[in-house]
């Protein structure tokens, strides 16, 4: 098979555009013997750390320090480092001058700091949030304890989209939470669309970009996006650090996420002046070398050839979307119809989707479909209900599916091997 902007001949020997930047890869052993090399199909979880964000890690270890509170050289360079990470973040993804950039510890944790930061009028929230139910619990769990509306995603997205217009349409709402990416099919939705239609209301709009910052470029000012979130360790950096890019002014009249040493003006002992800007956030000392290497990574993926990038996602996404069809018994799964010819980039139709395929087999468990990969074939993929619980209710999947999900240093090979396993488990029977 010759896939225009994939070759793995080439990827294993270096010489495919993005093979400079991906991590080391790992063998693993099989049940029956021997090891082959891991093909993972797990990205959407968490991403290997680049080569180049390894590098850079080993090259600032030394000047460990904790930041903004020492004279000494080392706590100099972390300072600076920490704070330098902020621009590059902003430059990433398009950020606004007078943006706040908050290092939390991944999405979860900047999406609870928002739904602290929530405009209040009187003491009161002056206005709900409102997030469809194809959410990853990250965006949909914090919007639970502030007022709130969910509405159940269209079967097509032109006619979620009229949903959502219609409730922004009654009025009262503050926030629009939405995803960029579905952690659970991969489908894209139009940021800059759904931001136009909250701002017509009078709302503001965040955008969960945990998958999509990891696939697509992302400009919140092009997009009029309002709020940004995502973590480094689906990005090809290291555990451990998240952030949060938006307006600054409900921000810095939120209530802080972490109450602590550097997030005070002035502490008195039972009364507290806040500061504003990040610091009002991140009480405590910060995960200086997560912030240092999440802004590393995203210089790398802002370097790449978006051409290279796309091409090689979609190569690998069409072949096992292509190769599930085929195969009796097994069944792709979309949220809306009209996102579906996006497997087919030619055709240019929707917004797309990223490097996220979900599927079942009919008549078998997907945790054991998932084990079986594991072990036979040295497969790492997700089971389970990807942390979308009303989604996987509403697909008609309660008990789970299985996604294969894949980035920068996947090849061809590795959907072919998938493709391979599941027609050998579907011969051989369970
Ligand atoms: N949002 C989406 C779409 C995700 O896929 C994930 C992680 O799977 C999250 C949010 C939460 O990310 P984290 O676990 O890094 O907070």
């Amino acid at each position: 098979v010759t896939i225009p902007g994939l070759s793995d001949a080439r990827f294993a020997a270096g010489r495919h555009p993005l093979a400079a930047v991906t991590g080391a890869e790992i063998r693993t052993p099989l049940i029956h013997g021997g090891h082959v090399r891991y093909a993972n199909l797990d990205y959407g979880a968490s991403a290997p750390a680049l080569s180049v964000v390894s590098a850079y890690l080993n090259e600032i270890l030394p000047y460990y320090a904790s930041v903004h509170r020492g004279a000494g050289y080392a706590s100099q360079i972390s300072t600076s480092v920490y704070e330098n990470a902020r621009t590059i973040v902003r430059d990433f993804v398009g950020g606004r001058a007078d943006d706040s950039v908050i290092f939390t510890r991944n999405t979860t944790d900047s999406l609870n700091l928002l739904a602290g930061c929530l405009p209040l009028k009187d003491g009161q929230h002056s206005g709900d949030v409102l997030y469809l139910d194809i959410e990853h619990h990250a965006n949909l769990l914090p919007w639970q304890g502030v007022p709130h509306r969910s509405i159940v995603a269209a079967p097509t997205l032109a006619g979620t989209l009229n949903r959502l217009r219609a409730e922004l349409a009654l009025g009262n709402v503050a926030l629009l939470a939405v995803t960029g990416a579905s952690n659970v099919t991969g489908e894209i939705l139009p940021i800059d669309t759904l931001a136009a239609l909250a701002h017509e209301y009078g709302a503001r709009i965040v955008v969960d970009a945990a998958q999509l910052a990891a696939h697509r470029r992302i400009n919140i000012s092009a997009d009029d996006v309002d709020y940004v979130a995502f973590s480094g360790h689906k990005l090809y950096a290291p555990f451990g650090a998240g952030v949060l890019v938006g307006r600054p002014d409900w921000l810095d009249a939120g209530t802080p996420h972490l109450a602590g040493g550097g997030a005070v003006r002035d502490a008195r002992l039972d009364s507290v002046t806040w500061t504003t800007g990040p610091a009002r956030h991140e009480g405590g000392s910060p995960n200086v070398l997560g912030a240092a290497t999440l802004a590393r990574a995203t210089q790398v993926i802002a370097a790449l050839d978006e051409k290279d990038w796309q091409a090689h996602e979609d190569a690998i996404r069409s072949y096992l979307v292509d190769g599930l069809q085929r195969i009796d018994g097994v069944t792709v799964h979309r949220i809306f119809a009209d996102t579906a010819a996006a497997d087919r980039p030619a055709e240019d139709a929707g917004p797309g989707s990223i490097g996220v395929v979900n599927f079942s087999l009919k008549g078998y468990d997907a945790g054991l479909v998932a084990a079986y990969l594991a072990a036979e074939h040295g497969i790492g993929l997700r089971d389970g209900r990807f942390c979308a619980h009303p989604l996987l209710k509403r697909l008609g999947l309660p008990a789970g599916s299985l996604r294969a999900s894949f980035g920068l240093g996947s090849r061809l090979e590795d959907a072919q091997r998938l493709l391979a396993g599941i027609e050998e488990l579907l011969r051989t029977g369970p």
